[in-house]
């Protein structure tokens, strides 16, 4: 994965998740625009400057942490389908 600068925001604010650590952040002006790329070249979207501040080790960290949550996510929502699903109508 490649970080690359894209320049600024401009005058259009935007409000997004971050592509990476999923965390909403907004940019606007000067703020730099900063996009993650796959090793394909495939773009992967903006990312917030948290990450983008990181540097290569921490950013790396971070999308460590973040696939920990989104396991631990995956296995709560898998633990609650398995329980089953009822629906109780107002009779
Ligand atoms: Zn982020």
């Amino acid at each position: 994965m490649e970080v690359r600068e894209e320049g600024q925001a401009g005058l259009v604010c935007t409000w997004q998740p971050c592509a990476l650590c999923g965390a909403p952040f907004g940019m606007f002006g000067e703020d730099r625009v900063y996009v993650a790329y796959d090793e394909e070249g495939g773009p992967i979207g903006r990312i917030c400057p948290a990450c983008s501040g990181s540097g290569e080790e921490g950013l790396a960290e971070r999308l460590r942490r973040r696939a920990g949550r989104l396991r631990r996510e995956a296995g709560w929502l898998e633990g609650l389908a398995e329980e089953g699903v009822r629906f109780r109508v107002e009779a």
